[in-house]
């Protein structure tokens, strides 16, 4: 299990300042995403919690990614090669390598890369998201 970023106080603090009732259900979603899935879809997401969660909504679930997401907690993205939402824990800047054969994604850290954009001073940039397809040897 990877290790989690946020404690249980602050997720619970998190959801009650977007104005959600921290329930059971809400933290050990949350609990799931931030601290055990590995950038998971939203499909993977729901899967999880039909197995391990009594009867949750699929409006109760979406809500609380929404929430996760606006309280800067996860971000949530789009990649060109799948066509669902992708919900990441780490919200520092990264980029994204992705295992084509097994369709794991890989955090990269800036440093990891050389990647030196240079635009046109028009320009400024404010985010960059990168993904990187191949494969990871041995
Ligand atoms: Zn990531």
């Amino acid at each position: 299990m990877k290790k989690c970023l946020f404690t249980k106080e602050q997720i619970e603090q998190k959801l009650r300042e977007a104005g959600v009732q921290p329930t059971m259900q809400r933290m050990a979603l949350a609990r799931y995403i931030l601290c055990e899935a590995d950038h998971p879809t939203a499909e993977e997401i729901k899967t999880w919690a039909d197995k391990h969660l009594d009867k949750i909504s699929q409006a109760t679930i979406y809500n609380t990614l929404n929430v996760l997401v606006q309280s800067g907690l996860i971000r949530a993205f789009r990649f060109s090669h799948s066509d669902c939402v992708i919900y990441d824990c780490n919200v520092t800047d990264h980029f994204h390598f992705l295992d084509e054969k097994s369709g794991r994604i890989y955090d990269l850290h800036k440093d990891d890369i050389g990647v030196n954009v240079e635009l046109p001073k028009k320009f400024k940039i404010k985010s960059m998201d990168l993904i990187i397809k191949g494969e990871v040897k041995g």
